[in-house]
């Protein structure tokens, strides 16, 4: 890394363009990075490049769309086919239903499968049939968890979570939406038992892809008291959903969600997501021609690029090659060895900090309160799953070691974290932690981070 920094001079050119173009800046939040956000020019398999020409491993991987890395040769072809059979119809085509089976043969849970255009629609069409399918109007959420950026889900996922997140959108109260402490099964229980709650959402990985990981038997306890009380489970799988396994979080675990929502992988790279579950919910948007009923007594869900056809191209493939066996195992046991190695440099140089994670996700703690500073234990796989705590690492902290890690070479999720995909190798998983490590002497030179 040069002195300062590599050289950024294109891509802080284009950071100001930015400020009289865009609105935000950038194109989605987490895009924003001082001194200037990555400007790819392109990717190849876990590496990407800058307008600069500066290299990064990436383990950002198109925010964990791209579990097969960057151009793979299989899904640009059949990109590549069906552009060249039209990029758009407005209508249905064959390979929206062979998209749809793929999802169906992989998903036990998903007996019908509605597409989208991404995790935030797919969260938003869930908790709506959810809504007319209970005749009821509360949503329960958890602190902490994702599920997009409309008005239902936008409050209670950011530090701290009892304040507004979002200007302009309306209040959790205004829209019947409650929002609990996570991992609260006895809170749960109560607010449902009172049979009012149309359905529970939870983030499937726990809060953030996992940067707080739900205790073990959370979801299958949600699962027996959404059963008792008649509250509709939807399970938000745009992260884990064909990554985690083949049947996402739901088949490690071995139950049956009412309602599941998808993205991300499962549209291979390009943009889309789906809502797939019980047969009985799904069918509230079928029309039966009786246009009484058309009109009146049916969920609707139009979307103009809904199952587009390069979206299902690069999913077929995607899918069958997750279907197909040895995907999800190969990122899974890259992900163990990541952690191991990230943990191994904070631990020579004597950081307090805690790396975990599942699958193929990793995410690091770094202790900034001095009262708890010898307080991690590295006997545990992971020695709290507190969201306050575990997503309440200072900003400032945070931000400086996004910045360094780009100025070495590597590009993040967000967060601390990151996510693996089966192009990434172990020479890669080895640059990655020497940068981490020179990265963490900085912050440790800087005060940043603290010896145990
Ligand atoms: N749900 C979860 C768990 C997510 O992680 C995300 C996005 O990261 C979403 C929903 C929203 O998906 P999208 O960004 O495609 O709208």
């Amino acid at each position: 890394m040069p002195e300062n920094g590599p050289n950024l001079e294109q891509s802080i050119r284009l950071f100001k363009q930015a400020g009289e173009v865009l609105g935000g800046l950038v194109g989605h939040d987490l895009r924003y990075l001082l001194p200037a956000p990555i400007y790819t020019s392109h990717g190849r398999g876990c590496r990407k490049w800058d307008v600069d020409g500066n290299e990064y491993i990436d383990f950002l991987m198109g925010n964990a769309a791209l579990i097969l890395g960057h151009a793979d040769e299989e899904v640009v072809t059949a990109i590549q086919a069906a552009a060249a059979r039209g990029t758009h119809y407005g209508n249905d085509h064959p390979q929206h239903l062979q998209w749809a089976e793929l999802v169906q043969q992989m998903v036990p849970s998903a007996e019908r499968v509605r597409f989208t255009n991404s995790g935030t629609e797919s969260t938003l069409l869930a908790i709506r049939l959810a809504r007319a399918f209970t005749k009821r109007s509360r949503l329960l959420r958890l602190e902490g968890h994702y599920h997009g950026w409309h008005d239902d889900v936008v409050h209670g996922f950011d530090m701290p979570f009892q304040d507004p997140t979002c200007q302009g959108a309306s209040p959790n109260d205004q829209r019947q939406v409650t929002c609990l402490s996570d991992g609260d099964l006895n809170q749960i229980e109560a607010v449902l038992n009172q049979q009012q709650t149309a359905a529970i959402i939870v983030e499937a990985t726990g809060p953030s892809w996992g940067r707080a990981p739900l205790e073990p038997g959370f979801l299958t306890a949600i699962r027996d008291i959404t059963e008792r009380t008649g509250t509709v489970f939807i399970l938000d799988e745009v992260i884990s959903g064909f990554r985690f396994h083949a049947a996402g979080i739901q088949g490690i675990e071995g139950f049956l969600p009412d309602l599941s929502t998808y993205a991300k992988v499962l549209a291979g790279g390009m943009p889309g997501g789906a809502v797939a579950g019980r047969a009985d919910i799904m069918k509230l948007m079928d029309k039966t021609g009786d246009s009484q009923h058309d009109r009146n007594q049916r969920v609707i869900h139009f979307g103009t690029f809904n199952a587009a056809p390069l979206s299902a191209a690069a999913g077929i493939v995607t899918l069958r090659r997750i279907q197909a066996g040895g995907v999800t195992e190969t990122i899974n046991d890259m992900g163990a060895t990541i952690r191991a190695s990230l943990q191994s440099a904070l631990d020579s140089l004597g950081v307090a900090g805690h790396v975990y994670g599942e699958a193929s996700m990793f995410h690091v703690y770094f202790e900034t309160d001095p009262r708890r500073l010898t307080d991690i234990s590295r006997q545990q796989d992971v020695w709290t799953r507190d969201p306050k705590r575990l997503k309440g690492m200072p900003g400032n902290l945070i931000a400086r070691y996004q910045q360094l890690l780009r100025f070495n070479g590597v590009d993040l999720m967000s967060g601390t974290g990151g996510t693996l995909s089966t192009s990434h190798t172990q020479e890669d998983l080895d640059a990655a932690t020497d940068a981490f490590r020179q990265t963490v002497t900085t912050l440790l030179d800087e005060r940043l981070v603290h010896e145990i």
